[in-house]
């Protein structure tokens, strides 16, 4: 049976007061949040204690925007498994496009980050997706299939989400087709030794969207970006018919 959930990247946005706010409003919404849903909200890292401190007993569970490879060493600026565990981290995504466009995420570094999430007993959302160009030129399939090979080296499928993330469909209120996106993600389960992998649709998710999304039958549930930082437009994609 496939776990659904629904998580939010808030990215770099909000500050532990923003944060507060959200949640407050947030929880109310989520009253009549059917129970065969998981919510995880994916915060900075500056947020991350303060929330913590404040979902006791909420169905909401907390999530990290990366992890470092290494339990500890010389890495200024990085965030080890220990860091996010000790403050209640259930989940972390593993290779956003933007960290492997921006930041220099290479297959392999992403392949080493999945592999310290595990170590510390979070789960991984690890992101893939085509760009625009790829697309266009035919190769998703074949792109998708390069990334989960690459990616997925010696990590356990059994505590793992994974994003099917176009990326050209990120932030640009491009979305791709659901019936396309299902087949992307029903190809990248073909791969998996492990049918129960939660895989997600990624890229300009809305409230006006969701329903036909989640009504796909290979997709297990939405990463979202934008649409997550507004209280009641989140509540009503993790509340879903
Ligand atoms: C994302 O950043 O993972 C994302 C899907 O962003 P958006 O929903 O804004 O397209």
């Amino acid at each position: 049976m496939r776990k659904i959930v629904i998580a939010g990247n808030w990215k770099m946005h909000k500050t532990q007061g923003d944060a507060l706010a959200f949640l407050q409003e947030f929880l109310n919404y989520l009253t009549e949040t059917p129970d065969d849903r998981e919510a995880v909200l994916c915060v900075p890292f500056t947020a991350l204690g303060t929330l913590s401190k404040n979902l006791h007993g909420s169905l909401i569970k907390l999530g990290a925007q990366n992890i470092h490879w290494a339990d500890e060493g010389a890495f200024t600026g990085e965030i080890s498994g220990d860091m996010l565990s000790e403050l209640g981290v259930r989940y972390v995504i593993v290779g956003h496009s933007e960290r492997r466009q921006y930041f220099g995420e290479t297959d392999e570094t992403v392949n080493q980050r999945l592999l310290a999430a595990q170590r510390h007993g979070l789960t991984p959302i690890l992101c893939v997706g085509e760009t625009k160009e790829q697309r266009d030129a035919g190769e998703t399939d074949s792109i998708i299939a390069a990334q989960i090979s690459k990616d997925l080296v010696d990590v356990d499928q059994s505590n793992l989400v994974i994003a099917y993330e176009p990326i050209w469909a990120i932030g640009t209120g491009d979305t791709c087709e659901a019936t396309d996106a299902n087949k992307v993600i029903g190809a990248i389960r073909a791969q998996l030794t492990n049918q129960d992998v939660p895989i997600q649709y990624g890229g300009s998710v809305k409230p006006g969207n969701i329903d036909e999304i989640m009504a796909q039958s290979e997709i297990d549930g939405v990463l979202v970006g934008g649409a997550s930082l507004q209280a009641e437009g989140f509540a009503r994609i993790v509340n879903f018919q």
